[in-house]
């Protein structure tokens, strides 16, 4: 049986139901399909131990675009997203404990140097300058790269000077922190900076969080800087939580998306993306249904969708092969824990709420052990002494486990995507959830003991169960060749894809991963346009 929509979205992602509401609120008749049962992709809670339940992969909020919360009435549909009462906790070797948070930090780096606490100012406003830029191209679609004539270059030339004329704003020293910022490595940025391991640490930690690289490898400054736009409540550069988990985000754009007029239908995979004189005019589900729609959007990493959705033979050799080498592999494994207690810090004792347990905890004490992480885990699959940033949400958050009992995310950078010799990490991932579990157990000795159960994500999972092509979390690297214009490819960096009705929404597209929505809100906007300007047809 066939049926007929305007728009038919492959993938139930956050950017697939954000796109979903928008392209519904202009009337257009949208159908989602999803291949889980539940719509949310990474973006989701799930109970994983009897009693327990957590934001099964993302696990923080921050970048979530403030415009489409008010857009899509997220509040209204029961999203409330509160903030940490501390920013981060970095338990330190030799006794010692970093705490970085609203009006604290400057009094908390001068324990380690008076030189770098007196910079702190300085360096939080000059990033925030760059930031705020950053903030406002979120929702901007990047000029793309034409192949025709004049014609087709004109508007994208118009396009690109606004952006120049936007980057005016900067005065000289702030367009030179720009560069750095897109081109450096974290280590080399923050060392111009600081001189104590601790606060390099605090800070170089986000260059590497999805990014399976160094923090002295070139580019991962941009990493950084792609973690410090966000906002909660209108706080800048704050990170929080949404009670419900993540879930509670990405239940709500589905209610919203509803209440427009989409139509969302989970368990059902698309197979492959039907294709009729060089214009995509529907999908077939794995059921065998061809559902018939006049665009089709993918909401799947770019790699995925031209790999497995399309038959080769409609795509031009060059965009296939370029596609087959789009970098994935973010070098994630992800865990939660049901504990039975909080963890007690060696540096910081104590088993009562306080507030670094509400706090971004992250294990690695300088960007040296963060190099050594890298390379071991390129070496040899994983490292010993890996990065873990912990998060306790019940802290904040008494939905998600039963009374006086908590659930931690580990996020857990630096493993390899794919393992050394062939070595599958269906028959590694217990081991290496126990070199997590020690580690964190180094720094708070009750741990162990308290882990009730626990619910392990190599890359491996995540590539099964969410379709994170090597465990991805961005949908892609987040580098300079597969950013703005060129994400996911030059002359495609306007969500367009290479046949006619075909269009992408999902992470692998500018500004990029995260829980921002950004993808999805800028995809339906093109959407829009074409259907205004009959280009469609
Ligand atoms: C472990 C981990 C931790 C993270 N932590 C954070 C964090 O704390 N904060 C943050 O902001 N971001 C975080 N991220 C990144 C963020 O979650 C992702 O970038 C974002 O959720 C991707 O959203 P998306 O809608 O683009 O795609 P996805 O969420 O990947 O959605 C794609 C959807 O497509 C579906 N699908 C796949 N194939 C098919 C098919 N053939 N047919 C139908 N449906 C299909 C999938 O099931 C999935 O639901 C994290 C990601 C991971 C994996």
């Amino acid at each position: 049986m066939q049926s007929s929509y305007d728009a038919v979205i492959i993938g139930g992602g956050h950017n697939g139901l954000v796109c979903a509401a928008y392209l519904a609120a202009a009337k257009l008749k949208v159908l989602v399909l999803e291949r889980r049962c539940v719509v949310g992709g990474a973006a989701v809670t799930e109970e994983f131990h009897p009693g327990f339940r957590n934001s099964v992969a993302a696990y923080t909020v921050s970048l979530l675009n403030p415009k489409i919360i008010r857009d899509l009435d997220l509040s209204r549909h029961g999203l409330h997203i509160v903030e940490r009462r501390l920013s981060n906790f970095l338990p330190l070797p030799d006794g010692q404990y970093l705490k970085v948070g609203a009006g604290k930090t400057e009094q908390e780096i001068a324990k380690f140097s008076a030189r770098d606490a007196s910079r702190l100012g300085a360096y939080n406003e000059r990033l925030g300058l760059i930031a705020d830029v950053l903030r406002d191209l979120v929702l901007e679609r990047p000029p793309n790269l034409t192949a025709g004539g004049w014609l087709e270059a004109l508007p994208e030339l118009i396009r690109g000077a606004r952006l120049t004329r936007r980057l005016s704003v900067l005065d000289m020293r702030a367009r030179r922190d720009l560069l750095d910022l897109f081109v450096k490595s974290a280590g080399d940025y923050l060392d111009t900076w600081f001189e104590s391991a601790p606060i390099k640490a605090a800070f170089g930690f986000d260059g590497i969080v999805g990014n399976y690289a160094s923090p002295y490898a070139a580019g991962s400054a941009y990493v950084l800087l792609h973690h410090v736009f966000g906002e909660v409540n209108g706080k800048k550069g704050v990170w929080g939580h949404a009670i419900g988990g993540m879930g509670a985000i990405t239940r709500a754009m589905a209610q919203a998306a509803l209440a427009r007029g989409a139509e969302i239908r989970v368990g059902t995979a698309v197979r492959e993306i039907q294709v009729s004189a060089g214009r995509a005019t529907g999908v077939v589900t794995e059921k065998g249904e061809t559902i018939l729609a006049r665009s089709v959007v993918s909401n799947l990493n770019p790699r995925l969708l031209y790999g497995s959705l399309l038959d080769p033979n409609v795509l031009d050799e060059s965009f296939r092969e370029r596609m087959a080498h789009w970098r994935c592999g973010s070098g994630t494994f992800r865990m939660n824990v049901a504990l039975s207690e909080l963890p007690d810090f060696t540096v910081l004792p104590g088993r009562v709420l306080a507030e670094h347990h509400t706090s971004g905890i992250i294990m690695a004490p300088s960007l040296a052990y963060m190099e050594e992480a890298y390379h071991d885990a390129k070496a040899g699959g994983w490292s010993k002494r890996p990065i873990v940033e912990m998060l306790v949400p019940s802290t904040l958050d008494g939905s998600l486990a039963p009374p006086g009992q908590h659930v931690a995310s580990l996020f857990c950078q630096h493993v390899a995507p794919q393992l050394p010799d062939g070595a599958s990490w269906d028959t590694h991932r217990e081991e290496v959830a126990d070199v997590m579990i020690d580690l964190v157990n180094s720094h708070a000795p009750n741990f162990k003991a308290a882990v009730l159960g626990r619910q392990i994500m190599s890359p491996l999972d995540l590539e099964r169960t969410f379709g994170l092509i090597g465990g991805d979390i961005f949908h892609g690297a987040m580098s300079l060749d597969q950013m703005f214009s060129a994400r996911p490819m030059l002359g495609h960096g306007d969500y367009r894809g290479p046949l006619k009705g075909l269009y992408m929404c999902g992470s692998g597209t500018h500004p990029g991963g995260g829980v921002t929505g950004a993808p999805g809100h800028n995809a339906a906007r093109e959407i829009i346009a074409d259907f205004k300007r009959k280009r469609l047809k």
